[in-house]
């Protein structure tokens, strides 16, 4: 098994996330309190000029969790993604906090510096670069360190991938869909984030392929990371996380633990577009 430092990270980290999201996981009625949350998202607002997508989203994920949000086609979960990792300029207002760090106005590289990858939705690669040279950019931040980091970072995502190992010298683009996603989620790991955030991973993808991802994503959060993903399919989405938030309009209208919210028929309400 690999190690990487969010295990670490994730027993050191000071307890003062903060905001109230952060509030809303804190320990209650003589419960041993959760760890405390990786990343922190309160009261975002993003959108497109004058549109704004996301109103006040707020949402946590703490070490070694996976928490799913949900919502259909246009509700803002992309949109609310790419705000916390710094890549919209149009988010007006809210905090977002890594690891008890205010990240709200960082650049993006600086939040992947600070532990926080995005995996964008469909599997966005560099097609004419080889694997291997795709998976060295996602070491962008680190490029100065020397070979042997790189070298313990690869073997990683190897482990995780080993079909990325077999083809690391062929061009990205030649590969299958299923595995320019492993791919970019390689590239993802290759910054070792705490946090990682992936947009619909699994779309347009075989059933085994998604098996796969999936069970990568579940020795993630085994070894500590924090795992936020953004998933059409509702079943996967909630088999896979400890706790959901399901997205509507722009904003979060129902969030609980993912084996309730399997029962509870207003998620598919909403979904469906049928809720009042
Ligand atoms: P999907 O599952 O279809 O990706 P989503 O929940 O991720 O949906 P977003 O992609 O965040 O939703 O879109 C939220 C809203 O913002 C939608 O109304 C969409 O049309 C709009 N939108 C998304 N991207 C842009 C853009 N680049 N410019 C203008 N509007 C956009």
């Amino acid at each position: 098994m690999f190690s990487n430092r969010n295990g670490s990270v994730a027993r050191g980290r000071p307890s003062d996330a903060g905001g109230g999201a952060a509030n809303a996981i804190a320990g209650r009625g003589g419960q041993p309190a959760p760890p405390a949350p990786e990343l922190v998202v309160a009261d975002l607002c993003a959108g497109y000029g004058a549109m704004q997508v996301v109103d006040r989203v707020g949402f946590t994920v703490a070490a070694g969790e996976v928490v799913a949000v949900v919502g259909r086609n246009g509700a803002g979960k992309t949109t609310t993604l790419a705000a916390v990792a710094g890549l919209r300029r149009g988010r007006t207002c809210g905090q977002v906090r890594l690891g008890g760090t205010e990240v709200s106005s960082a650049p993006p590289e600086d939040i992947v510096a600070r532990g926080l990858a995005l995996v964008p939705e469909g599997h966005r690669i560099f097609p004419d670069l080889t694997v291997l040279e795709n998976l060295r950019m996602g070491m962008f931040p680190w490029r100065r360190r020397g070979g042997a980091e790189l070298r313990g970072r690869l073997s990683w995502v190897y482990e995780l991938f080993p079909v990325l190992a077999e083809f690391a010298q062929r061009e990205a683009g030649r590969l299958s869909g299923g595995q320019q996603q492993m791919v970019a989620i390689g590239q993802a790991l290759m910054a070792q984030p705490r946090v990682l955030l992936l947009d619909e991973p699994t779309s347009g993808l075989a059933p085994a392929v998604i098996d796969d991802i999936y069970d990568v994503i579940a020795q993630l959060s085994t070894a500590g990371t924090a795992v936020v993903v953004v998933e059409q399919n509702l079943d996967r989405a909630l088999a896979a996380s400890s706790r959901a938030y399901v997205m509507d309009s722009g904003r979060i209208v129902l969030t609980g633990d993912s084996a309730d919210l399997r029962d509870d028929h207003r998620v598919g309400a909403i979904i469906h577009g049928l809720a009042e």
